[in-house]
């Protein structure tokens, strides 16, 4: 198995090496099927996984979720010399991919079966993280950093009311995974309070060995006023928008990912400081969608949810709506396409059409979590020659459209990029890296 699946890597590098660098190839294969470290010690000096959303595991399980892992690694240099490469870990015992400890040279390396794919070094710690507020809130749970310290990760609410009547979106274990969290951390709280917050952020911002340059705001959708004592969810993250924008306002780049609202709810949020929308699309086919994400579909509605996007990009201003799709549920069971075109084409319908309106999609490369609904049904990850096509043809549309850069996700290209949870900033082609 794992010969047969280093053969695909290795014929997809060769194929595609004029079209997509190997960082971005090997980037993607590592994020589909998951890592898992071998002769590790939880002794090491690094940012330990922060499970400050979805759990971004494949083995999601007890041993897993309380042992000490890496938020992210950055593997360079072995066979394919590769330049600096960010990855996200998504723990899997299965995986073909494993890190070892080399005692002789006393570094990390990554292998994929017994081939050597290259060095890993793993998310440095950072002194904030360590830190308390004044309220005793771990900084590490109200605020973690990821992408290498750039983003501030806040997830003010952490559960999501599209589970309430099983209509959350299938590839999603956003609940189960706070569960876990508070069964391994007491003070873990589901809604962070804005003092905390800002208390969090004003830790980091005035730590030397913060490079944060961006902030998302995010947390689950919220369709109960009731149980969130009237507020609408507008009202309830706008709160927070607010008082860190009154507080911090320039310091840095504001990131809001709530549901799709409409152009009176977006202006609230674009006067609060919002600077980037993000409302996320998941899967554009119809039938995908409405199967993948019944909250989705049920409470707003497709064509609403698409029309909304569009309606954002004059008030928030072109290229500053980037809604995301989780890349490879497409081809998932029981409702995926059979064929990979069949998926990269639909797909890619919908980035079309998004790019095609001065709007940015991004996508995230699906991991199927356990204890997620899709995960639940065994689903095993999308292949390899899905996300080498996908990287192809965003690029591509992106090309097309003329489209820049998109704010917010630090440096792009070979070596540069820092987005740890898809490769498609990595697959920029943008001057030489060290
Ligand atoms: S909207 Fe969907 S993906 Fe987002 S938290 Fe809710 S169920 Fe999960």
């Amino acid at each position: 198995m794992a010969n047969k699946n280093l053969c695909e890597l290795e014929f997809f590098i060769k194929e595609y090496g004029h079209l997509l660098n190997p960082e971005a190839i090997i980037k993607e294969d590592i994020l589909r099927q998951g890592v898992f470290f071998e002769s590790f010690t939880d002794v090491e000096n690094f940012s330990s996984k922060s499970y400050f959303i979805f759990s971004f595991n494949i083995d999601n399980d007890n041993d897993v979720i309380t042992k000490k892992y890496p938020e992210e690694i950055a593997i360079q240099n072995g066979p394919y010399n590769l330049k600096r490469t960010v990855i996200s870990v998504r723990i899997n015992k299965s995986s073909p991919y494993r890190v070892k400890y080399d005692p002789v040279a006393n570094k990390y390396t990554l292998f994929h079966g017994g081939h050597f794919i290259g060095d890993a070094v793993f998310s440095p710690e950072k002194s904030y993280m360590l830190q308390k507020t004044p309220s005793g809130k771990s900084v590490r749970d109200v605020a973690p950093t990821i992408e290498w310290g750039y983003l501030i990760y806040l997830a003010v609410f952490r559960m999501c009311q599209y589970f309430e009547n099983h209509n959350e979106c299938a590839f999603c274990d956003m609940n189960s995974n706070y569960v876990s969290q508070k069964k391994a951390n007491k003070s873990y709280s589901a809604v962070k309070s804005i003092g905390d917050i800002i208390d969090a952020l004003g830790i980091i911002g005035s730590s030397e060995d913060s490079r944060s340059k961006a902030y998302t705001l995010t947390g689950g959708s919220i369709i109960d006023e009731v149980k969130f004592n009237g507020d609408a969810e507008i009202d309830f993250y706008v709160r927070f928008l607010e008082a860190i924008e009154d507080k911090y306002k320039g310091k840095w780049i504001s990131k809001v990912v709530v549901q799709a609202h409409d152009t009176k709810n977006l202006k609230r949020l674009k006067d609060a400081g919002a600077y980037i929308y993000h409302t996320n699309f998941e899967v554009w086919d119809k039938r995908l969608f409405d199967n993948i994400c019944p909250g989705k579909s049920k409470f707003i509605g497709r064509d609403e949810w698409i029309k909304r996007i569009v309606d954002a990009v004059p008030i928030f201003g072109e290229y500053k709506v980037i809604p995301n799709f989780v890349a490879g549920v497409e081809l998932s069971s029981p409702y995926g396409f059979d064929s990979i075109d069949d998926a990269i084409n639909s797909t890619a319908e919908g980035l079309e059409f998004f790019m095609s309106h001065n709007v940015i999609p991004r996508y995230t490369t699906w991991c199927p979590e356990k204890t997620s609904k899709l995960g639940r049904m065994g689903n095993p990850p999308a292949p390899l020659e899905y996300y080498v096509k996908l990287l192809l043809r965003w690029h591509e549309l992106h090309y097309k459209y003329n489209l820049p850069i998109p704010e917010g996700y630090g440096e792009a290209g070979p070596g540069k990029a820092e987005f740890s949870v898809s490769a498609f900033m990595d697959a920029f082609k943008i001057g030489d890296a060290v």
